[in-house]
């Protein structure tokens, strides 16, 4: 990218979807869960309320912009710190990026506020919509997903089987195992049951790879994941690591790379990745004093003090 942006983040190298210019609507970390698993961290505002929490000119201006000086990324993805959904304008944003770019668009969406026509209604435009299932009834939902109070595993459930019944886009389902909490085989069962009233068009499992914002979320082995696949219909994918094959863009600007990391945790083989750079040039960047690292397995992950 040419200049700072604000609510554009990226392009960053994931491991489903390419390469992906993020889009980051709602403000750190406003979510109507608490995930144990998250990324991101503990989230700061627990809500259930829709709220135009950045101004839509805005981001529009911004989106405008990135589509001059840039314009490449294999998708659009809604996406960053916290839930996509609870942003009020999120339709009318759709609407906008569909009507200046054919990129497909992506929403990453933990499905909590599906169970409103509103809601559904807005991402009927969206390519790809990603929705997540980790639990089998309430008190694993609470326990794992951490809830606003007042939501419960049925609501959302119901929710997203309602939402595949009209969306003619993708719908993917990501189930995210720990040990400890959600990965026994009985569990992973009771989860694969659950998921067949929602039809996804593909189901991923996920684990805590990168450091959660709690420490008892503990990633399940790869050979476990996979075992579990078939127990999924469709078969499901483990998220392997994705594999950038092309350099776009060379000089690496710290504020950028801060900015990608705060909202998601990386190595530094994946930031080099993200930005088309040797690890050389990464490395003297990763000192930067908002920066500090946390170790998982073999991994050593860049993330926001
Ligand atoms: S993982 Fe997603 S849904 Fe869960 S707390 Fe984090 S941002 Fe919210």
């Amino acid at each position: 990218m040419a200049s700072a942006y604000k609510y554009l983040f990226g392009p960053v190298a994931s491991r489903r979807l390419g390469r992906s210019l993020g889009i980051d609507v709602t403000p750190f970390k406003t979510c109507s869960f608490d995930c144990v698993f998250c990324q991101c961290g503990c989230t700061t505002r627990l809500v259930a309320e829709r709220e135009e929490f950045v101004l839509f000119e805005d981001v529009c201006e911004e989106f405008e912009r990135w589509l001059a000086e840039d314009g490449k990324a294999d998708c659009i993805t809604f996406a960053g710190s916290g839930e996509p959904t609870l942003y009020s304008r999120l339709g009318e944003l759709i609407d906008f990026i569909k009507a200046r770019t054919a990129i497909p668009l992506i929403v990453l969406s933990n499905g909590t506020l599906l169970h409103r026509i509103t809601v559904r209604d807005e991402l009927l435009k969206a390519d790809v919509v990603k929705v997540s299932l980790s639990a089998w009834d309430n008190a694993s939902f609470k326990k794992i997903n951490r809830p606003v109070p007042g939501l419960s595993f049925d609501q959302v459930l119901a929710g997203e089987r309602d939402f595949r019944n009209v969306f003619p886009g993708k719908l993917w389902l990501e189930v995210f195992l720990m040990e400890g909490i959600n990965a026994d085989e009985d569990q992973v069962r009771k989860i694969a049951e659950a998921s067949c009233g929602i039809r996804p068009d593909k189901i991923h499992l996920n684990t805590a790879v990168r450091p959660p914002a709690d420490a008892s979320a503990r990633p399940v082995a790869k050979e476990k994941l996979e075992a579990f696949c078939g127990f999924f219909t469709p078969c499901a994918e483990v998220i392997a690591s994705f594999v950038a094959d092309a350099a776009t863009e060379r000089n690496v600007d710290v504020e950028k790379l801060v900015d990608l990391v705060r909202r998601h945790p990386a190595t530094a083989a994946e930031l080099a990745q993200s930005f088309g750079a040797e690890l050389l040039a990464i490395s003297p960047l990763l000192s930067d004093p908002r920066l500090q690292t946390e170790v998982r397995g073999a991994e050593t992950y860049y993330k926001c003090r």
